[in-house]
């Protein structure tokens, strides 16, 4: 859908070469498991518009049914509340597993926010998803020979040592850290992906996504753009764990572009860092250029004031 260009770069279907402009994959059965959250349900948004036949198993952990809300009349549309630690039956031809408690601030041990401090009932949902969930839909992939795609994260790179990441990259990950719950969760979720590939024979892809941002993101799930827009919005300070010389793939949201787009005036608070956090994060999109036609389209520039406007509408809700 047209204000949505945000999520463009992440699932594009990129024509291959030789395929015509404006060709369409024939319609399919989809399952997005997480789609009721932030990166799943633009993805949906994208599969409706182009004619696949979709349903989200989601148990509302992070995500909003609102998010999805705009289909519910729609005949190709299903919603099931579900959690994906149980077993499931669907008939479909691709499954989209997302479905991860994926916030900082439910992985994340945050000395700050003693509310929000480490809760080891969380990593065990944590730990649960991404482990037998990945089963369970790997499960389902491979008896009803569905293709399965799993979005994995930059953060199984760890903090790296190698920069920019390239796919063959093998990360430096700590295995006993505060936030290692989610880096080695979906490290063991890849691993399972590629086992039921090679073992099951069961036709698999792996997303490695970095920092994403835009509409419908939580508003409070503590991470750096979701944070400083919330933060600017409310005229609170922005809070920069600790120098603030981190840097992801969006550098300049963190010190510059957020502040300009909402408020000139907003201030900036330095607070400690949480552990492990990765000193410089950044994807070598080389092998994406070349296989997939693949880059990235939308700056920063053009996508925030989208997240923005939809996060000011939020706030002011609520
Ligand atoms: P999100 O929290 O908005 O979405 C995750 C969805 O999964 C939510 O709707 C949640 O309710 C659902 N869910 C969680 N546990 C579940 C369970 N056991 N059963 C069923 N549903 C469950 O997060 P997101 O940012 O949209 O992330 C989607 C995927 O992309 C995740 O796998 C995440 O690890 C990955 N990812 C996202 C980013 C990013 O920057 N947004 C970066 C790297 C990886
Ligand atoms: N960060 C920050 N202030 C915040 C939230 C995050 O300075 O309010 C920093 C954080 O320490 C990290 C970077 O921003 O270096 C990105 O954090 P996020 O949690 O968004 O993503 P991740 O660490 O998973 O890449």
């Amino acid at each position: 859908s047209s204000h949505l260009p945000d999520a463009r770069p992440l699932f594009s279907f990129a024509a291959r070469s030789g395929v015509p402009a404006g060709f369409r994959p024939p319609p399919r059965r989809v399952v997005v498991t997480g789609g009721a959250g932030f990166v799943g349900s633009h993805l949906v948004d994208r599969l409706l518009e182009q004619g696949d036949s979709v349903i989200v198993v989601d148990n509302f952990f992070t995500g909003r049914k609102e998010n999805v809300a705009h289909h519910l009349r729609n005949p190709r549309f299903e919603l099931l509340r579900h959690d994906v630690v149980e077993p499931i039956l669907l008939e479909v031809d691709r499954i989209y597993h997302l479905a991860c408690p994926a916030s900082p601030v439910h992985y994340k041990y945050n000395p700050i926010k003693t509310i929000i401090s480490f809760i080891p009932d969380l990593h065990l949902l944590l730990y649960k998803t991404n482990v037998m969930g990945t089963l369970n839909m790997l499960g389902l992939a491979k008896r009803i020979g569905a293709r399965f795609l799993l979005t994995s994260t930059s953060e199984v790179y760890g903090d790296p040592l190698e920069h920019p990441q390239k796919e063959t990259y093998w990360g430096h990950v700590n295995p006993i850290g505060v936030r290692s719950c989610y880096d080695e969760g979906k490290r063991t979720a890849e691993t399972l992906t590629m086992d039921y590939h090679r073992g099951g024979g069961v036709e698999v892809r792996i997303a490695r996504i970095f920092n994403t941002y835009g509409p419908r993101m939580c508003l409070d799930d503590g991470r750096v753009v979701s944070n400083f827009v919330a933060q600017a919005l409310r005229r609170q300070p922005m809070t920069v764990y600790g120098d603030g010389k981190q840097t992801r793939s969006f550098q300049y949201v963190s010190d510059l572009v957020v502040k300009e787009t909402i408020d000139p005036m907003a201030t900036i608070e330095f607070k400690p860092n949480t552990a492990d956090d990765p000193h410089m994060r950044k994807p070598d999109i080389t092998k994406a250029k070349q296989l997939l036609h693949w880059e990235p389209k939308v700056s920063l520039k053009e996508g925030l004031p989208l997240m923005v406007t939809d996060f000011r509408q939020r706030i002011s809700d609520e």
